[in-house]
């Protein structure tokens, strides 16, 4: 097994190399980064395959297979990023500085550091001779995860199931560790909330500005409804992932939104990152009405952000309106229902990952979570139905409060102490899981 230190320098060096690839898509350009992947993949052995939907955007898949039967493992990241303004960081988002023992740049959490972590991990093993015993190591690497995946996963598990389909897998998704009440709690992310964004219209009558009474303001119709969006919230519909989060930081999990209260008070940053997970949540991002400064607008309409929870479907979605705004007629018309899918939580993958964090953090213990954003995970369930998606990667320097905030935000970066915290868990994982 690899020594601590060197996969530590191992992931660092390679993060670093991986965020000087501007790789923000749109529109992507993963190719180069890709290409580098591969390079050192097949140096170090293993059989690799460039598979594009599109010119210049290839996902990366890598395989290393043994002689006899057994599980194929498959460790899943993406390359490409979202945006970064400069102007708003301290660093250059594409340098790679490593700067107060993190490496600083856009990527650095999301998710350039797993990508990183899981191909040292396996290069070194591979560089010491390490082979799978039994069934196959896959590392998969995808473009365009941050706009939709249709070029990347999406068009992976559809055209080339063959190629990537895998009994268990490791992807994004949780792993920062959550302090509360002297405890601490390492995510295990199970399942991603579905996307149902939706456009909510109002009618009004259009009729002279001159005289404010005469129509009937659509725009203002829209007032209560942006109030009762910030104001209310639907009732909890928490699922079982959530409530055993809960439980695992010592809170009565019965009453799943007096916990979620409780945490807030103690530690207001947890408790509006934790409020998401009781279920359905409504987010207005886009209204648009009138054309013409001196015609009152007689219509109005509005873009809502909304999530919910896995397995649960559009009826669900307009029950929780309804409970927010109220009886008033609004006409609703949906522009994504992505129904969110998830895995089981108890598992030999978990039971691995647990005895990892006893002996790496003794005290500390594992919990299953659902995430509130989505994943490439998405989509390897629902290619895979017998696949068990986990998202998992370790931190412990930084934990979730610090880190989550610089996903997608600025000044992104991590503890090197981190990335070979996670190399040593991905190390592990192929050895225990491929003997
Ligand atoms: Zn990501």
């Amino acid at each position: 097994m690899p020594e601590r230190a060197d996969l530590e320098r191992r992931s660092t060096e390679l993060l670093q190399r991986l965020i000087r690839f501007n790789t923000v898509n749109p529109p992507g350009n993963e190719a180069a980064a890709q290409e580098y992947l591969r390079s050192l993949l097949e140096e170090s052995g293993f059989e690799c395959e460039l598979l594009a939907a599109v010119e210049g955007r290839p996902n990366l898949v890598a395989r290393l297979k043994a002689t006899s039967d057994g599980p194929t493992l498959c460790l899943l990241g993406h390359v490409d990023t979202v945006l970064a303004d400069p102007a708003q960081w301290t660093v250059d988002p594409w340098a790679g500085e490593l700067r107060d023992g993190c490496v600083w740049g856009r990527g650095a959490i999301d998710m350039k550091s797993q990508v990183a972590a899981e191909a040292a991990a396996a290069i070194a093993l591979a560089e010491e001779g390490w082979r799978p015993q039994a069934g196959e190591l896959l590392l998969v690497f995808t473009c365009d995860e941050e706009t939709g995946a249709v070029e990347g996963a999406q068009w992976l598990c559809r055209e080339h199931p063959g190629k990537v389909r895998a009994d268990l897998v490791v992807n994004e998704g949780a792993g920062q560790v959550l302090r509360y009440d002297g405890r601490r709690v390492y995510g295990v992310c199970l399942g991603e909330k579905g996307v149902f964004r939706f456009t909510l219209r109002t009618e009004g009558r259009a009729g002279h500005a001159s005289v404010p009474r005469i129509g009937d303001n659509a725009l203002a119709r829209m007032g209560p409804v942006l109030i009762a969006l910030r104001e209310r919230r639907a009732p909890a519909q928490a699922p079982p992932e959530t409530l055993r989060l809960l439980e695992a930081l010592g809170l009565d999990a019965s009453d799943p939104e007096a916990a979620v209260e409780e945490l807030g008070r103690t530690d207001p940053r947890l408790g509006v990152l934790m409020e998401p997970l009781l279920g359905v949540s409504f987010a207005p991002t886009i209204m648009r009405a009138g054309d013409k400064i001196n015609v009152i607008p007689a219509r109005a309409e509005l873009e809502v952000d909304c999530r919910v929870p896995p397995e649960l479907g559009e009826e669900h979605v307009r029950e929780a309106l309804s409970a927010v705004l109220g009886d008033d007629e609004f006409h609703v018309e949906f522009a994504d229902t992505v129904v969110g899918n998830r895995s089981p939580a108890d598992t030999p993958l978990m039971e691995t990952i647990s005895a990892f964090v006893e002996r790496e953090d003794p005290g500390a213990t594992v919990a299953p979570m659902v995430m509130w954003g989505f994943s490439d995970s998405h989509w390897w369930r629902d290619a895979f139905p017998d696949s068990v998606v986990y998202g998992f990667f370790p931190q412990r320097a930084m934990d979730f409060v610090e880190g989550f905030p610089l996903v997608h935000g600025a000044d992104e970066r991590i503890p090197v102490e981190d990335l070979g915290l996670a190399a040593a868990f991905y190390s592990e994982l192929m050895e225990t899981t491929l003997r």
